[in-house]
């Protein structure tokens, strides 16, 4: 018989499916909660943890996850999943970017966090510790964040541990079809120090990034792309019957790099996500508001375009696009 699984007074028998809330502090209107589905598998299997909601105006990643809670039932799993759909609830009860409302700290950039810090230190050290920790794998769903839209990747940040990060390897590589992003610490590309990512797999958890949407959209392709990638996952893993992935050819992330703008005015961006870009190529022209051409963004070096902003104009200095530096992996 197998045993149940539990996360403080939430408590999930084999078979079952649970929810709760974790107090992590309070407001002079109530708690400070993060909710929490475990569903504890019929079978013996790995636990894994998803989050969403990090950054809680991440829409796409949030949904994926709370379909994916709703969808996977414990007759058909072997092992646990663990799942927070928003992380960080004040973010997303104030529909607010990058940073929490309560201490303008970005919770990921505050990890590992620590106990007797401020409420976002003390959020990462209770999701890594309680939550995170309590599993041997994690997919911690992002997207672009609030003017924002990216290319879908997945990213590990490398331990130098060989075992663990052969595996982080290989559940990036079964998220997503395309772009991976393996970083070490002082490279260009994520997961960076400081991510929930990075610390989890310091501890000995295999952790992943997974990337997808932005821009405060919740588009239905992007939902699905984080689904898909969730339940390749835990084929991959043997938490749910059928075929492991295909795992066809990927490209890997060198390094990347902003284009920005050296004039101001109106940006009339020339390339999307996902496009290939040439050495010198043009990117955007920006005009003035006569209308006259002052700029014509050019990127210095070939690649893919991985990020744009929603933002139609510039200042000096503004980014105008993102491009990711790759090699067939
Ligand atoms: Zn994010």
């Amino acid at each position: 018989m197998r045993a149940p699984f539990c996360i403080r007074d939430i408590v999930a028998a084999p078979g079952e499916k649970t929810r709760g809330w974790l107090t992590i502090g309070e407001t002079p209107g109530g708690p400070i909660q993060v909710p929490l589905v475990l569903i504890n598998g019929r079978a013996d299997g790995p636990v894994i943890c998803f989050t969403a909601g990090v950054h809680a105006t991440e829409y796409a990643p949030i949904d994926a996850v709370m379909r994916l809670l709703q969808a996977i039932q414990p007759d058909a799993l072997r092992g646990v999943v663990i799942g927070v759909p928003v992380c960080n609830m004040r973010m997303f009860e104030h529909r607010a970017g990058f940073v929490s409302p309560l201490d303008g700290l970005n919770l990921n950039k505050v990890a590992p966090g620590r106990r007797d810090g401020s409420i976002s230190e003390i959020l990462a050290d209770v999701l890594l510790r309680e939550v995170i920790g309590a599993a041997q794998y994690h997919i911690d769903f992002h997207a672009g964040d609030l003017g924002e839209m990216l290319f879908p990747f997945a990213g590990y940040a490398l331990t130098g541990k060989r075992a663990l990060d052969a595996e982080g390897e290989a559940l990036a590589r079964a998220f997503t079809p395309r772009l991976i992003s393996l970083s070490t610490d002082g490279s260009t590309i994520p997961p960076f120090p400081g991510s929930l990512n990075h610390s989890a797999s310091r501890n000995g958890v295999v952790s992943i990034l997974a990337e997808c949407g932005g821009n405060g959209t919740l588009d239905e392709a992007d939902v699905r792309t984080h689904m898909e990638g969730a339940y390749n996952v835990l084929r991959h893993l043997g938490m749910l019957d059928g075929g492991a992935p295909t795992n066809g050819p990927r490209i890997a992330a060198r390094d990347r790099v902003v284009v920005r703008a050296s004039r101001s005015g109106l940006l009339r961006l020339g390339v999307r996500i996902g496009d290939e870009i040439a050495a010198g190529q043009e990117v955007a022209e920006i005009c003035n508001v006569f209308g006259e051409v002052v700029e014509r963004v050019r990127a210095p070096g070939a690649g893919l375009a991985g990020l744009v902003w929603a933002h139609k104009m510039v200042n000096t200095g503004d980014p105008v696009i993102r491009y990711w530096i790759t090699e067939p992996a």
